[in-house]
């Protein structure tokens, strides 16, 4: 399924390649095998979903190819390179690790200082970013007097802010209400569609996998290797998120999910 869609884009190396990848940690006869062996093609523009139950790895898997960790053993390629941290990917965590002294527009021009985007251009770039993801006018404000939510905002504009060719998100609305998680999930699904950006999205809800992913890979309990590789057909671009929630289609694919992640983790 990978390479009918690598072969309809027709371009060049696959965004991300692993290869018989496995990953310990520590050293000695005290080793944990935190995922693999893993191996995955991740063609251009996919948003692919990395689904599975708490300690399977995903997180693991995120670092290695924004290149925060080598593998032990196997290849990780991003655009057929070697993944340099910084430079790969923009990451967004779960807590979203803003500055606290910094306003939110001094969050946002220290990301574009970084990337190199010359002074004269970072305000532009800011507006631009800001509105990307629902944030105009609250460019003074600290990050202390802003909601959870927009917190996680700054930070996915903060990732979007250098244009590295992949977005990679470990759980980034894990500790957000219901309400404020649907809003974020439906941003970053159209930010993905007009970016065109490479992203992989790690989550352990069913629900959010199938709002998100164009592609579901399911992982195995610890460590984790490939259960299921599933493309979702629901439709991309500009969509109703609430009406593609209460879609039959919805509804099926997001028990199909929780019940592979289920069998997966026995
Ligand atoms: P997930 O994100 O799916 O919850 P992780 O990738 O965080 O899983 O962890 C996978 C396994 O590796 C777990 O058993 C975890 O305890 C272990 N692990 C994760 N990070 C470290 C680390 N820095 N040192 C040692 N063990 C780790
Ligand atoms: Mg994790």
């Amino acid at each position: 399924m990978a390479s009918s869609e690598a072969l309809h884009k027709g371009s060049g190396p696959d965004a991300i390649r692993v290869d018989r990848v496995v990953h310990r940690y520590g050293r000695g006869g005290e080793t944990v095998t935190a995922v693999g062996p893993v191996d995955l093609s991740v063609p251009a523009g996919q948003f692919l979903v990395l689904f599975g139950a708490s300690g399977c790895g995903k997180s693991t898997l995120l670092r290695l190819i924004a290149g925060f960790e080598r593998p032990t053993h196997g290849s990780v390629r991003v655009s057929g390179a070697e993944p340099r941290p910084g430079t790969a990917a923009g990451v967004v965590f779960q807590s979203p690790r803003l500055f606290p002294w910094r306003s939110v527009r001094g969050n946002v021009d220290l990301a574009l200082r970084y990337a190199g985007v010359a002074r004269d251009e970072r305000a532009a770039r800011r507006a631009a970013l800001l509105a990307r993801v629902g944030l105009e006018g609250t460019e003074r404000r600290r990050t202390w007097e802003i909601s959870g939510g927009q917190r996680q905002r700054v930070a996915i504009a903060r990732a979007l802010a250098a244009e590295r060719p992949l977005l990679l998100l470990d759980e980034p609305f894990a500790a957000l209400d219901a309400l404020t998680r649907e809003r974020l999930q439906e941003d970053v699904r159209r930010v993905a569609a007009q970016t065109g950006r490479t992203t992989v999205f790690v989550t352990h809800s069913a629900e959010e996998a199938v709002f998100l992913g164009s592609r579901i890979v399911v992982l195995t309990k610890g460590p984790g290797t490939v259960a299921l590789d599933l493309p979702i057909g629901l439709p991309r671009g500009d969509v109703d998120g609430e009406e593609l929630r209460e879609s039959r289609e919805f509804a099926e694919l997001r028990a199909e999910v929780a019940h592979a992640v289920k069998s997966a983790a026995a």
